[in-house]
């Protein structure tokens, strides 16, 4: 590509162009990508000497199957030539009808009815305000407020903010005028630990004392991404449905992140067995193709809401269903349980192992961990993010480390020999950053 162009777009985004927790005008420059395909991600500008990078991060959580599809495309052209969007109101079409009804077959059970959103963290504003509506419409007002374990991550609007991790999160400066939760601490790091009786009773103590004002228990399950990338027992979800039923509290899942395979179950919910009230998806909904989530719901959680003065849902954004994000949803999920998923999670956990667990012990490495497609090494220190980022691209992958956090979640597409690159990019980034 033209270079001299590509310096100036980049000066352009640096002075006009926000990007996710950035600073404005910009302090470092984004790397400008002008196309990807398969697990790379083509940039137009040099970078530590290489113009290709393998992408560990999956733009997020979000790219299962790589980037530039066949099949994908495939999907959003025939919709295109269909629609691309209708207004929801009134209308409604068969790729949202479709995907609600494949959400439904692959969820829990219970999970019976679907809000079609257009992002992960409406997706939550969509789950509270089910929450919160449902203990109203049934005639207990008082229970409007939502507990959380600290250390989460669940988006960056309002009422998502107020469950964000309140002292290590991003969203200290706001704890003035965002609704007041619940607390208790991050459950025990571990997938394989026993459950803490210690904390276990925490648990039980926080919810009984305050299940009279308590809509719902929110938590992100078995991963805490954003929030410090931890791993814990899933006996801790099935410890807070026993609570939760026991006094009447409804239960949230964010699986905006662990959703579609990403710990090694297709929802982190089925490593414990047990099913919320509420769940929300995200991210890998389209396969990483365009913007949409979803909130699902128990028939009692709707049953409720529709018992109330105010019997519906009052939430119908513009761009709700949009059919051109269902389509390539639906045609994300076929691809993905058409093949063995199972077996490539696996295959990438075994690889990142193997590069991951060499840098316990080693100089500034506080903990390696590797979960499903998700590996992760904190430092003891807080990581320089230009430098690991440069560490990572020197080995022709794209990482993008945060906090004292260098961790990966590469697409399930990721071959055995650019695994191993992946595996060596963290590393360096780890020992550099
Ligand atoms: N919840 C979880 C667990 C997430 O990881 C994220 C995004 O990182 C969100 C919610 C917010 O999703 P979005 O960025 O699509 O609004």
């Amino acid at each position: 590509s033209d270079l001299t162009n590509a310096a100036e777009l980049v000066a352009l985004d640096r002075a006009h162009v926000w990007h996710p927790y950035g600073p404005m005008p910009g302090t470092v420059p984004s790397h400008l990508v002008e196309s990807a395909a398969g697990v790379r991600l083509r940039l137009a500008e040099p970078l530590g000497g290489n113009r290709e990078l393998i992408d560990g991060m999956s733009s997020w959580w979000a790219a299962l199957h790589g980037y530039n599809h066949p099949v994908l495309n495939q999907a959003v052209q025939d919709q295109l030539g269909r629609m691309s969007h209708v207004m929801f109101g009134g209308l409604t079409h068969e790729p949202a009808v479709r995907l609600a009804a494949k959400l439904v077959e692959i969820t829990p059970e219970p999970l019976q009815h679907v809000f079609l959103g257009d992002s992960g963290s409406v997706a939550v504003e969509v789950a509270m305000k089910m929450c919160l509506q449902y203990w109203q419409s049934v005639g207990r007002p008082a229970k409007q407020r939502l507990l959380t374990w600290r250390g989460g991550y669940h988006g960056d609007t309002f009422h998502p903010m107020s469950v964000c991790d309140p002292v290590g999160g991003m969203h200290q400066l706001w704890g003035g005028v965002l609704p007041r939760q619940l607390f208790v601490g991050e459950p025990p790091a571990g997938f394989d630990a026993e459950v803490d009786p210690a904390y276990a009773a925490e648990l039980a103590d926080t919810i009984e004392r305050n299940a009279d004002e308590l809509a719902a228990v929110i938590v992100e399950p078995v991963v805490q991404g954003a929030g410090g990338m931890r791993f814990h027992s899933p006996g801790y979800l099935r410890l807070l449905r026993e609570l939760c039923d026991q006094h009447g509290v409804l239960l949230v899942f964010d699986e905006i992140a662990t959703g579609f395979g990403r710990s090694g179950a297709l929802f982190a919910a089925d490593h414990a067995g047990v099913s919320p009230d509420v769940m929300c998806l995200g991210k890998a909904l389209t396969g990483g193709y365009l913007t949409m989530a979803a909130t699902l719901c128990t028939a009692e959680v709707a049953d409720g809401i529709s018992r109330g003065s105010v019997p519906v849902l009052a939430h119908g954004p513009t761009f709700m269903g949009n059919p051109l994000a269902a389509a390539v949803a639906n045609a994300s999920i076929e691809l993905l349980l058409g093949q063995d998923w199972a077996a490539e999670v696996k295959r990438i956990e075994t690889g990142l192992r193997a590069a991951l667990d060499p840098l316990v012990g080693a100089p500034g490495v506080a903990d390696a961990r590797v979960l499903g497609a998700i590996g992760v090494v904190q430092l003891d220190h807080p990581v320089d993010v230009v430098a690991a980022t440069e560490a990572a691209a020197r080995e022709g992958v794209w990482l993008r480390p945060f906090r004292n956090l260098v961790y990966t979640m590469p697409p399930y597409v990721t071959g055995d020999e650019d695994l191993a690159r992946i595996g060596a990019a963290v590393a360096a980034a780890a020992l550099k950053g």
